[in-house]
């Protein structure tokens, strides 16, 4: 009999490219077809064949407080009950940037916009304008989103101009993005000796989550305020993950290091669409209708969305919040690596704050490079194996996970018993 995520698969094919709005839900990477979800609960989701499954994708992150939390629901209702929008200002996005500056410590002034990608390309753009530079620095591995100038990946060698890493991207574009690689601070201060005062800005994920999860090693980021500081360079930290997903002040309250402009997305709008960009407020006055770098967005701070992100904001300054969600993360990455270690099979796995990376590897990776030297196949039966098991993990390699304030001690315990059979399936 085929399913009913089957059938949905096969008609959405149809009219919608590859049957998917974002490509990596494709199931491409795993192998397979991707599941249709029609609900969600808590830590769960269930697919169009009713099956529920324990998920730590949340979403892509924003989840933090699990599906359809009761309050967050109820200030979306309320808001929608006013108007859906107005393209006007309203009192709710005066309320979430009062919040983000008291809360992220880089923070003087704020925009909101719909995605995070239009929040790095936004502040790409006033980097430029600020400094009156072309030339930008991004990681290899590290995403910020879709926008021509940032999809730009390395080529071989330590100073790469670089090649886009997609069709349509002219290479004009991608020739301003230079890719170096991460957490390597000679290469950096290498290329900022040479060319330091061309660089308009440095972008980077301060925990890489784009290529499996990557932790920053402390000195490079230092070394990269200060190299920023020394020429100019506007430093940008891209928090559209790891904004209040690694702790209450983001990755920069988490290493003491603040950027110049940070990129929010995901966890600000808890599961509705809300980017943002913001920083120091000489940067941010270049911005229209003050400063000469436009930038704009018909549904930019849409009160219901809006809505959604201040109520989940609100809700994760409880006392506590953080401590658990770390502990809960960190049970389920211990548990996962004993249950690896009673197969015999070679995995590794961390976790910082709420984001976590299981590796198929001796030791968690700290490159690009090592990343891709990870067990790629194994990871998909792995996959595999936990779907099978009602446990729904990112279905790539090369993603990080997330775990939720919903995530309890029954669901993580039924994950390391899930993983104890899947591991055992991978000897
Ligand atoms: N930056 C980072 C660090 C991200 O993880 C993402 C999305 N995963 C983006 C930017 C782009 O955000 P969006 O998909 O909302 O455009």
């Amino acid at each position: 009999m085929t399913s009913r995520n089957q059938q949905l698969f096969e008609q959405s094919i149809k009219h919608i490219p590859g049957g998917v709005n974002s490509p990596v839900r494709a199931f491409k990477s795993v192998g397979g077809n991707p599941l249709f979800f029609k609900r969600g609960k808590g830590a769960y989701v269930w697919d169009a064949d009713d099956k529920a499954y324990i998920d730590y994708v949340g979403s892509w992150g924003p989840l933090i407080l699990g599906h359809a939390h009761p309050k967050v629901i109820n200030a979306v209702k309320e808001s929608a009950e006013r108007g859906l929008s107005f393209g006007a200002p309203t009192e709710t996005e005066l309320e979430m940037a009062d919040l983000l500056c008291e809360l992220v410590p880089s923070m003087e002034q704020v925009r909101l916009v719909s995605s995070g990608t239009e929040a790095t390309m936004s502040a790409i753009r006033l980097a430029r304008g600020f400094t009156g530079r072309s030339k930008i620095i991004k990681f290899e591995g590290c995403y910020h989103g879709h926008a021509d100038s940032l999809l730009v990946k390395a080529g071989s060698g330590a100073l790469t101009f670089g090649q886009p890493s997609s069709a349509g991207i002219p290479p004009e574009v991608a020739a301003h993005t230079l890719v170096l690689d991460y957490n390597n601070t000679e290469q950096l201060a290498d290329t900022f000796k040479q060319i330091g005062n061309e660089i308009a800005a440095v972008i980077i994920e301060p925990v890489a989550g784009n290529m499996n999860l990557v932790a920053p090693k402390l000195e490079f980021l230092k070394s990269l305020r200060e190299l920023c500081t020394q020429h100019g360079t506007v430093l940008i930290f891209d928090e559209v993950m790891t904004g209040f997903r690694v702790g209450p002040q983001c990755a920069q309250g988490l290493y003491g290091i603040k950027p110049d402009l940070t990129t929010l997305g995901k966890i600000i709008g808890g599961g509705m669409p809300v980017g943002a960009f913001g920083g120091r407020r000489d940067i941010m006055q270049c911005i229209a209708p003050v400063g000469p770098v436009y930038q704009a967005g018909t549904l930019s701070g849409n009160p219901v969305a809006v809505a959604a992100g201040l109520e989940t904001l609100r809700l994760v300054q409880a006392p506590g919040f953080y401590d658990q969600l770390a502990a809960s993360t960190l049970t389920l990455i211990e548990g996962l690596k004993l249950a690896a270690k009673a197969s015999g099979v070679v995995f590794s796995a961390q976790a910082i704050g709420g984001m976590f990376g299981l590796y198929f590897s001796e030791t968690p990776p700290q490159s690009f490079d090592e990343v891709m030297k990870c067990d790629k196949d194994k990871f998909n039966a792995f996959f595999h194996a936990m779907l099978d098991e009602g446990v729904y993990f990112a279905p790539s390699a090369f993603e990080a996970g997330f775990v939720s304030a919903a995530h309890g001690a029954e669901e993580i315990n039924k994950t390391i018993e899930s993983a104890k059979k899947a591991f055992s399936l991978l000897k």
